[in-house]
């Protein structure tokens, strides 16, 4: 049998599949806009049973990654619209720029709270091309050795 390919970091993060094997979905509904379940996931990795909520309270961070994001696409989009229609203060450019970009912020939402959540999961579990034979990634402090170590203490 051929070896598996590795699948592309960036791609995967942006189909926001499974850090650990790139395969995995890590949403159950594959469409972002579809309002209701934009944020649900399965507990665990369906390809390679990676638990994704890596702790309870463990998406509140990603509130600060999709705050960057924000800045980060409000800034490019700013320097885009710069160079191609420009900015002036004579006239309203700058204020159809900023009414474009919030317009636009708002539809993509739905994609960049799940895209935070794969950034954010992407920084603490890394690929593994042997997923199918090893442990799946958890904290420390959720292992026992965890527990048996604080007593010691
Ligand atoms: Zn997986």
């Amino acid at each position: 049998m051929p070896k598996e390919s590795k699948p592309n970091f960036w791609w995967s993060m942006l189909t926001t599949k499974c850090p650990r094997c790139r395969r995995g979905p890590m949403f159950t509904n594959s469409n972002p806009w579809n309002l209701n379940q934009t944020l649900k996931m399965p507990d665990r990795c369906p390809e390679c049973g990676q638990p994704y909520e890596l702790e309870v309270g463990f998406w509140y961070g990603t509130g600060y990654v999709s705050y960057a994001l924000t800045v980060l696409m409000s800034g490019l989009s700013l320097i885009l619209w710069w160079l191609t229609i420009g900015l002036s203060t004579e006239d309203n450019r700058f204020f159809w720029w900023l009414g474009i970009n919030s317009f636009l912020l708002i539809v993509l939402q739905p994609w960049l709270m799940r895209f935070s959540r794969a950034i954010y999961l992407y920084i603490f579990v890394k690929y593994d091309p042997d997923y199918k034979h090893t442990q799946t990634k958890t904290f420390d402090y959720q292992t026992e050795d965890y527990y048996i170590k604080k007593e010691g203490e």
